[in-house]
């Protein structure tokens, strides 16, 4: 059984931890790792070396901070394997979801070797006689970033590059589920050249959150997770005096129009249902098929969903893993249970799926559910699990209110090949990122990333530009210099020339 350690001040660290959580395999059931829970004493610990790391580093030219930025890119790129392996191992995801996983991450390390761009200031001459004014944007200092499971890379690489390299200090708290791949990401910015104290790895439960939350050493939280902890986090974050920005759940909805291309629309909306077996803040659990089209749609994505090859992920051709616990499939399949009991029909049903050889893994099949009433716990709640509820809608009206409908307003996605009914649902719909014939319209690295409503507390989405404004701080700077303006006159009043 291995010891998973914590990483401060450029080394793992022991320090004196609160106990142990195990980290199991899902894919067999077995415990494989025992991780150390960071306490009190190792935060202050922690936050004493970032503190210390971060005045020198804020003060690092940028030319050497996109150069470590680089080379990170390129150990990234170099390091894949051993990192897809460990997630895998942790998360269950199969390998080239973990690939990709880590490909997606490594667009906010491109990002970030263009900071120099993205953090050029503002300046405006002669505001005034002899008066100019500039702006610049300064790091926060210490940020902490607080994850969940089911993107163990790419969820903390859509925050840690940009705040490195705009010159904040990380501390970085993974979800005790899948802890190891911080660790190697630790070490290749260790490789990369980034000084020690700067990215830092502390694992703990909800007791060391709410210790990172009340730290006064700590300045910004970026949070992604569910709904109900990403409120808990931006109250106590607000009460503390910290710059938050709370990420949360989602219940995303595509509506199919009549028009589409119904065996383009299937394909995409089974990968995007069941990929990493629904365990995506973007993954798609719910279509609204209008005019009459649910049945032949049903139809059409149980013959992608079947095709699926569900597995343990290192294994040849597996396309979709277990999910994260033996208590998620228990809550996804009483979901699935209710809603059958409530009047559903299950037309195609994951949840007595056995792999053979891996009969501890949480394995579930992709399940198709249509005829669940929009009042069903199946149809309003996050599943987060490879089960995709079909609802039918009569007009494109009746499909939006139901898609407007829901808490979450994390994607949404429409399709259709009419390019009015396309831009109609684009400026109408309720949701942060939107896709045409794109089921998960995650965007690109140099956007931001961010839903509404309930699936996002705080001003700001993450990465990208809007990255870039939560690590800063704006400075405006007024400046006069006496012999340019050749006046020693002082006002008394608050009067401008103009
Ligand atoms: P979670 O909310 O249970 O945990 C997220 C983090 O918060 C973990 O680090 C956990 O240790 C900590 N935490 C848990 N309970 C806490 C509490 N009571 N007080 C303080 N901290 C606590 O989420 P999860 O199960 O790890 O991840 C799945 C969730 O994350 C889903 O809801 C999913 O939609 C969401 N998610 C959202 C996005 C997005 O971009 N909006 C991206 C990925 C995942």
């Amino acid at each position: 059984m291995k010891t998973i350690q914590n990483w401060v001040d450029g080394e793992l660290y022991t320090g004196t931890p609160d106990g142990t959580v195990p980290v199991e395999n899902p894919a067999t059931g077995e415990i494989e790792g025992e991780l150390l829970l960071a306490s009190q004493a190792d935060l202050d610990h922690t936050v004493e070396v970032a503190r210390k790391a971060q005045k020198e580093w804020a003060k690092t030219p940028l030319a050497r901070r996109t150069a470590i930025m680089f080379k990170m890119r390129e150990l990234v790129l170099a390091n894949q394997d051993e990192i897809a392996k460990a997630i895998v191992a942790e998360h269950g995801k199969d390998y080239s979801d973990a690939i990709g996983e880590i490909q997606r991450g490594r667009e906010t390390l491109d990002f970030a070797t263009g900071i120099n761009v993205a953090l050029k200031g503002e300046y405006s001459y002669d505001v005034s006689t002899g008066v100019d004014v500039h702006a610049i944007r300064q790091p926060v200092g210490v940020v902490a970033g607080i994850c969940p499971f089911n993107f163990p890379v790419m969820v903390p690489m859509w925050m840690h590059p940009i705040a490195i390299a705009t010159g904040n200090a990380f501390i970085l708290k993974p979800a005790t589920p899948t802890p190891s791949a911080s660790l190697i990401i630790a070490r290749l910015y260790k490789e990369a050249g980034l000084p020690d104290g700067i990215f830092n790895v502390l694992a703990g439960e909800k007791e060391q959150v709410t210790r990172i939350l009340e730290h006064p050493g700590i300045d910004a939280i970026s949070f992604v997770g569910s709904t109900p902890v990403a409120h808990i986090i931006q109250d106590k974050a607000i009460q503390n005096g910290k710059r938050v920005q709370a990420l949360g759940g989602a219940n995303n909805h595509a509506i199919v129009l009549p028009d589409a291309d119904l065996d383009f629309a299937a394909k995409h909306l089974s990968a995007a249902a069941f990929g990493a077996a629904g365990e995506r803040c973007m993954a798609l659990p719910v279509v609204v098929a209008v005019g009459g089209v649910g049945e032949k749609l049903a139809r059409l994505i149980k013959d992608n969903a079947t095709q699926i090859k569900v597995g343990y992920g290192m294994d040849e051709g597996v396309q979709m893993g277990p999910v994260i616990s033996s208590a998620a499939k228990s809550r996804i399949v009483n979901l699935v249970d209710d809603a059958e009991q409530g009047g559903a029909n299950v037309v195609l049903d994951g949840r007595d799926l056995v792999i053979e050889g891996k009969e501890g893994g949480h394995f579930l099949g992709p399940t198709i559910v249509t005829k669940a009433s929009t009042d069903s716990n199946l149809y309003k709640q996050e599943v987060f699990g490879p089960v995709l509820t079909i609802v039918e809608a009569d007009t494109y009206e009746e499909a939006i209110g139901i898609v407007n409908s829901s808490e979450f307003g994390n994607g949404a996605a429409i399709f259709t090949n009419d390019g009015g009914m396309a831009r109609k649902f684009k400026l109408e719909v309720e949701a942060g990122m939107v896709g045409i014939n794109v089921p998960i319209p995650t965007p690109v690295a140099y956007y931001s990333f961010g839903g509404w409503k309930q699936s996002l507390l705080g001003d700001h989405h993450i990465h990208g530009p809007e990255g870039v404004r939560f690590y800063t701080r704006a400075k405006a700077i007024t400046t006069r210099w006496p012999s340019e303006s050749g006046s020693y006159e002082a006002s008394m009043s608050f009067v401008r020339e103009d």
